[in-house]
């Protein structure tokens, strides 16, 4: 499941504050504070065939992760979307795109912590890359980490920023187990999410996922919400535990960058599944794929 490097995008221009760069040329102060902390927002995009998916969710959540970040003199939503058209249009990305889009506090004035110190703007970061959904359609493995998924009482998951330490901390425990990605519980050992997605099960023909208190509240979850209400699966959002998520009928992972992926193995134990069937995850993936093909905004 390791991503690979896509000869499309080795001349990538990436978007920098007003200016495109060359891959190679793209390059943040070592004084911003997305170096100096972490201390950035960031949202991750996909684009089909000329739209940008969901586009209005995913900036409205990177405003909502700015304020509560507290960041001043935000861009508002059009003059990103000019940005992120211009972006993607000069690198001919019009479909198979994935964008990280980020937002740092900017560049300080000297090493410190203190907000204060940022006295030049934010930053402004729009990277697109070729890259079609990255993980296995057949299903993937994941451990549970050792590793918590921060509560509110720590980082608010709520808050999509950069000090992803935590997660990649799981991450790393997932690699050296040899699985695909880790699962990670809350402070109370509660299932909350994957390392880099959100995660969903079914049993007995309903959906379960956990509460977004100690996840971040993806735009793919909100949308699978949706989709059940749709297509008429029940879907509840409530404590899982781990023994019930061993012993779902099927189980699923959601965001942008991989959309619906099955899992067929936690910790060991096989998701049972019908003669090889995930019926309830197929319908979901089905009603999402329709979606993708006629939602989103187009690049203008
Ligand atoms: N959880 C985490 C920790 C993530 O980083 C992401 C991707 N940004 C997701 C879940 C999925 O969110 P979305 O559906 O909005 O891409």
């Amino acid at each position: 499941m390791l991503q690979p490097f896509y000869p499309q995008n080795a001349d990538v221009k990436v978007y920098i504050n007003g200016e495109l760069y060359h891959r190679d040329e793209a390059k943040v102060s070592v004084f911003d504070s997305v170096v100096q902390g972490g201390d950035a927002v960031w949202e991750g995009l996909r684009v089909y065939d000329n739209r940008v998916f969901c586009l209005d969710k995913h900036l409205n959540r990177l405003q909502d992760s700015a304020k509560a970040m507290f960041f001043k003199n935000v861009p508002d939503n059009d003059t990103i979307k000019v940005a992120l058209f211009q972006t993607l249009k000069a690198n001919d990305f019009l479909t198979d795109t994935h964008v990280r889009l980020t937002l740092t506090r900017g560049e300080k004035i000297t090493s410190g912590m203190d907000p204060r110190l940022n006295q030049k703007g934010l930053t402004l970061i729009i990277l697109p890359e070729y890259k079609p959904p990255v993980y296995d359609s057949n299903g993937v493995s994941l451990i549970t980490s050792t590793t918590r998924r921060n509560s509110p009482m720590c980082i608010d998951s709520k808050i999509h920023h950069n000090n992803l330490i935590n997660n990649i901390l799981a991450k790393i425990e997932s690699n050296l187990a040899g699985a695909d990605a880790a699962l990670m519980l809350d402070i109370h050992g509660f299932a909350a999410e994957v390392n880099g997605t959100n995660i969903f099960m079914v049993k007995g023909g309903e959906v379960h996922t956990p509460h977004a208190h100690a996840c971040l509240p993806g735009i793919t979850r909100g949308l699978v919400i949706e989709i059940c209400k749709e297509i008429g699966i029940t879907c509840t959002q409530r404590n899982i535990s781990l023994a019930e998520f061993h012993a779902a009928d099927e189980v699923f992972m959601t965001g942008t960058m991989g959309e619906i992926t099955p899992v067929h193995t936690i910790d060991g134990r096989e998701i049972g599944y019908t003669n090889g069937q995930r019926p309830i995850t197929k319908r979901i993936q089905n009603r999402f794929a329709e979606r993708a093909a006629v939602e989103g905004t187009p690049i203008v």
